[in-house]
C-alpha cells in the first residue's frame, strides 16, 4: 500500500504518519515528488485495520498496490532507482557496460580481457567462476581461484567485478571478492537462492529466466528485495521462442515494459540473447536506443579458443568499436558513455 499526501501537506504531517507506521513495526519508503509526497508501506498491513490513517492531517488517500510485486513496483516508488556499486551508478545518466569472458580460464586470459575492456571505457569486468553449463561434461569454472584473479584484475584496472553465484556456498566465497552478484537465467526462479542474496548487502544483477514473463521476473526481484536488499538491477538476456536463427530472442520490448512497471534499472545482454558475435553490436545499439541503462557483453582475447561461449564473444577490437558507437548513441539521448 502507498499513502499519498496532499500537495499542501507539511513535513511535520509526513513525520506524524511515519511515526504511526513505525510504532506498528511497519517499514517506510518516502518518495518526494515535485507535487506530492508518497509514503510506501512495507510489512503486514493487517496491523493497520483499526488505524484510520486516511483521517490523519495531510493525508490525501491510501492506494493498494495491485501488482503481485510490491517493493519493485513503480507505484511503490515512482522515481527511478539508481543502484550504486562501490561508486559506479547504474540507472543514472551514465551508461554502464559490463564486459569480459564467459568463463575465467586463466590469469593471463582474464588480465588481457580486463585491460582491453578498460580501454574501451567499460566500468565492470564480468567473468564466470561457477559455470552452470548445459552439459555436466563442459568446463565448470575455476571457482575460488578464478575469483582471486578477478580481484587482482580489479586492483590492476580499477574495474568493478561481477560474477555469477549458484549456491549458498558460492555466495559465501564470492562475497569476499566481488562488487556485485549475478543470478543467472537458469536460477531466476530458485527462490531459496534469491532469498540468500537478498540477505547480503551486495548489489545483485538478476537475469531474466529463459521462459520467464516480465511479471515472473519482477516477482523474482521482489524475493531479493523482500529480504532487505533493494540493490537489484535487471538484465534482459533473451527468451526462448520458436525462432532458431539466434540462440534466444532478445525481447527488446521488455525494456520499455520494465521501465513502465518498475523503478529498478535494466541492462541488456545481447551475447546470450543472440549466441553469435555478429549480432551483438546491432542489438547493443538498439538496446541503448530503447532506453536500457547498460549492457553486459562477452569479450574474449581469442574467441576461437574460448572454453565457453566463444561464438558469441567479441574480440577486444570489435568491442572497442562498439563502445565508440554506444558513446555516440548515448549522447543523442542525453546520456553519457566515455571511451578513451
Ligand atoms: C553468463 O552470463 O555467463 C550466463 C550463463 O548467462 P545466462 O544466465 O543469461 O545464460
Ligand atoms: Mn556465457
Amino acid at each position: 500500500m502507498i499513502i499519498v499526501m496532499k500537495p499542501e501537506s507539511t513535513q511535520e504531517q509526513v513525520k506524524e504518519v511515519c511515526g504511526v507506521l513505525d510504532s506498528l513495526g511497519l517499514g517506510i519508503h518516502i518518495s518526494e515528488g515535485a507535487l506530492v509526497t508518497i509514503i510506501g508501506v512495507i510489512g503486514d498491513k493487517r496491523v493497520l485495520n483499526d488505524v484510520p490513517l486516511e483521517l490523519m492531517p495531510g493525508v490525501d488517500k491510501l492506494v493498494p498496490i495491485m501488482e503481485s510485486f510490491k517493493l519493485a513496483s513503480k507505484t511503490f516508488k515512482p522515481e527511478a532507482s539508481v543502484v550504486n556499486v562501490n561508486g559506479v551508478q547504474i540507472g543514472g545518466k551514465e551508461i554502464v557496460i559490463m564486459a569480459g569472458p564467459c568463463a575465467i580460464e586463466s590469469k593471463e586470459q582474464l588480465f588481457e580481457a580486463a585491460d582491453s575492456i578498460k580501454q574501451a571505457g567499460a566500468q565492470f569486468l564480468r567473468g564466470g567462476a561457477y559455470k552452470p553449463r548445459t552439459s555436466p561434461y563442459s568446463f565448470q569454472g575455476l571457482e575460488e581461484e578464478g575469483l582471486k584473479y578477478m580481484a587482482e584484475a580489479r586492483e590492476r584496472t580499477g574495474l568493478k567485478i561481477i560474477t555469477e553465484v549458484i549456491s549458498q556456498k558460492s555466495i559465501e566465497i564470492a562475497e569476499k571478492y566481488v562488487d556485485m552478484f549475478q543470478i543467472g537465467a537458469r536460477n531466476m526462479q530458485n527462490f531459496y537462492l534469491l532469498r540468500e542474496v537478498g540477505k547480503t548487502k551486495k548489489p545483485v544483477l538478476l537475469k531474466r529466466g529463459l521462459s520467464a514473463t516480465v511479471e515472473e521476473w519482477l516477482n523474482a526481484a521482489e524475493y531479493i528485495m523482500s529480504e532487505g536488499n533493494y540493490n537489484v538491477v535487471l538484465c534482459e538476456r533473451g527468451i526462448r521462442t520458436f525462432e532458431t536463427a539466434t540462440r534466444n530472442t532478445l525481447d527488446i520490448s521488455a525494456i520499455p515494459v520494465i521501465k513502465s512497471k518498475t523503478h529498478l534499472p535494466v541492462i541488456v545482454d545481447p551475447s546470450h540473447a543472440t549466441g553469435k558475435w555478429e549480432y551483438v553490436a546491432p542489438l547493443s545499439r538498439a538496446s541503448i536506443a530503447a532506453g536500457a541503462d547498460g549492457l553486459m557483453i562477452e569479450v574474449h582475447p581469442n574467441p576461437r579458443c574460448a572454453l565457453s561461449d566463444g561464438p558469441q564473444s567479441l574480440t577486444p577490437q570489435n568491442f572497442h568499436q562498439l563502445c565508440s558507437n554506444i558513446s555516440k548513441i548515448a549522447s543523442l539521448l542525453d546520456r553519457e558513455y566515455k571511451v578513451d
